[in-house]
Formats: C-alpha cells, structure tokens, sequence
C-alpha cells in the first residue's frame, strides 16, 4: 500500500504537486493519469524519496521510504530507462543491485528469465535497445520480490508487442496481490490496463475513482441531429417528452435517445433531417474534459485551456461535481 498525504512539491514558484491525498491499494492496477507536465513523475520521485516533499508525507506500507531496510524488497520501480546502463552486461547490473539489498544472487537469473532477457544477460546494456532497457528496468523493480511496484510511462515508445507484455506482466503482478501504480497520459492506455483510476491536473487532484465507475459514467450513447427546422424539431421532441441539448456546429444532442425513434417523429411531424446519427461519448473526450478545468481553474499561470467546441455537449452534461475530489 502506498499512502499519499497532502503531498506537495514546489519548484520555486512553480507548484508541480499540490496537496496530493490519496492511497494505491493492493491487488489491483492503480493507473495515475494527467497530462504531460501535471506531476505524476514528481509524485512517483517523492514516493521513492528521490525528491524531497515542500509539504505532506508518503507512506509504504506504513513508513516512510528512507525507514525502510533493504528498500527494494518492499517497492520496485522503473522511473526512467536511461537511469540504467553504463558498461556494465544487464547480468552484472541487476547483480550489483542484488548485493547492495540484500537480494540473492539466484534471483538474478530469475528476474532476467522473467522480463525475457536471459539470452542477453551478458551483453553490454548500453547496447540495448529501447524496448530491452525498459526490460532491463523491469527487471530491476522485480528483483527484491517486492509487494508493491511502481512504473512511470512504461509503455512509452514501445512497440505493440513490448506494450502487451507490460500490460499483462502488471496485471499479473497485480492479481499475485501486489500493489501496482502505473502513470500514463493516455486515457486509452489506462482504459485497458488499470483498475481504479486516480486522475491529476496541474499537480492537484481531479479524479479517484474506480475504472469501472469512470467508464460507466462516461461512455453513455447519445444521438446526434442536424436539421434545418431546429425549433420545429424541439418542439416535437418536446411534445413527445425528449430533451435535447445544443451541441457544436448548430447540432442538437439527445441523451440515451434511439435514432429510431427521432426519426419517426421527425417523419410523422414533416420535418426534414440532415443528420441523425448514433454516438458514443468517449472516454478521451472524459479526460480533457475533467483536466481542462484544472487548467481553468489554473488560468492566471497563463497555460491555454482546452475549448469548450472541443467536447460534445453530452460530454459538458456529464459531469456532475459529486465524483470530483480534492480540487
Ligand atoms: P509529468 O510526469 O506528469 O509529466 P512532472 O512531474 O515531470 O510531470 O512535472 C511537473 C511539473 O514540475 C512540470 O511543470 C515540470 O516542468 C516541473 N518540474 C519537474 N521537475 C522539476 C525540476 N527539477 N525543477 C523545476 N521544475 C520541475
Ligand atoms: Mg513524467
């Protein structure tokens, strides 16, 4: 378990963390989302005492990073994979790392057969490529055997193939019982690997919520009407008890409506259609929407907020202020 509480970083003027309270629990994916720039590197170097909290405190399992004996046995992380290498064979490597926290050298080979590394254990790392350093990192997180791992961005600029493996190496890792936080900027990515979904925009945060939750209230249908008689056509919505929003480019929207429907009662009533098209609000469209208004909210650091013409109306309607935490 990771424990986060009121976590703050500042960079001079710059407040890259903001009062971060939040807790990653065992035995699920924990995804940590926000756009570049929004601090999840922050946060996941504080996690590790790499950086020094201005405010707030973590816990891993309980203690801080600096109480705990023979760190790697109790949290695992791939931060960045050009914090490895130099001269050193990916074997020789993981051994140093192994002797200094008093890990058996027998778990060497283990981790290297686990990331798939074994028929390179003795080649130089500097001579690796993008996707075996990223291995390569893995391989360190899992050295100690630890309850809890921690990736920031693994799947960044890997390959489909090195993408499917990490997914299914967290999720694996996760249904052993571990603790896993994963960061990424994208929602997609999230959407397919994490369980419960913490969401941050410009340091603070926007969202904690399960997956199944955030997917359930954002990946409503709607239907899509362009028409040339528009207040004629909401008069007969109207009549016939449906409600239509405005949406971009003088389109009307009806939530969870049936384009059947409408286009029978637009028939019955003569009023010509020039649009009538089943959508689905995506969960892309979910995320900008929730860190646009942290953006918003942050207007006077002069950073350029997203469009409102940028999200369907049915995608402004959604959002209740009930699940927003924090801000
Ligand atoms: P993310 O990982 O979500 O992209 P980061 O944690 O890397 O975000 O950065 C959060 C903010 O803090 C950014 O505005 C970044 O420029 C700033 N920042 C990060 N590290 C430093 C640093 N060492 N000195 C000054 N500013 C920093
Ligand atoms: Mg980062």
């Amino acid at each position: 378990m990771i424990e986060l509480e009121a976590l703050t970083k500042r960079y001079g003027e710059k407040v890259a963390v903001n009062n971060l309270t939040f807790t990653v629990r065992p035995g699920i994916v924990t995804g940590f989302l926000g756009p570049n720039g929004a601090g999840k590197s922050t946060t996941m170097r504080m996690v590790l005492g790499l950086d020094r909290p201005t405010m707030g405190e973590v816990r891993i399992d309980g203690k801080r990073y600096d109480q705990l004996k023979d760190p790697l046995t109790y949290i695992g992380a791939l931060l960045d994979a050009k914090a490895v290498h130099g001269g050193r064979s990916a074997y020789h490597h993981l051994l140093c790392l192994a002797q200094s926290n008093g890990i058996p050298k027998s778990r060497v080979a283990e981790v290297l057969d686990a990331v798939g590394l074994t028929a390179v254990a003795r080649k130089k790392a500097k001579g690796f490529s993008y996707g075996m350093g990223q291995r390569l990192g893995i391989a360190g997180a899992l050295l100690g055997d630890p309850r809890i791992l921690m990736f920031d961005e693994p799947v960044n600029g890997l390959d489909p193939e090195g993408i499917h493996w990490i997914r299914t190496l967290m999720k694996s890792l996760a249904a052993q019982g571990r603790t896993v936080f994963v960061s990424s900027h994208l929602m997609s990515e999230m959407a397919v690997t994490a369980d419960h979904l913490v969401v941050i925009g410009q340091g603070r945060l926007l969202a904690d919520t399960s997956m199944a939750d955030f997917i359930e209230r954002n990946s409503r249908s709607y239907v899509r009407i362009r028409t040339p008689q528009r207040e004629r056509l909401l008069d007969v919505l109207c009549e016939a008890g449906i409600t239509a929003v405005d949406a971009d480019g003088g389109a009307l929207e009806v939530d969870g409506g049936k384009p059947e429907w409408i286009g029978d009662l637009a028939a019955q009533h003569q009023v010509v259609l020039h649009e009538l098209s089943p959508r689905q609000a995506s969960l892309e469209e979910a995320f900008m929407r929730l860190t646009a208004e942290s953006v918003e909210y942050h207007a006077h650091t002069g950073a350029v907020p997203v469009p409102d013409e940028a999200l369907t109306a049915s995608a402004r309607q959604a959002w209740g202020s009930d699940w927003k935490k924090g801000a």
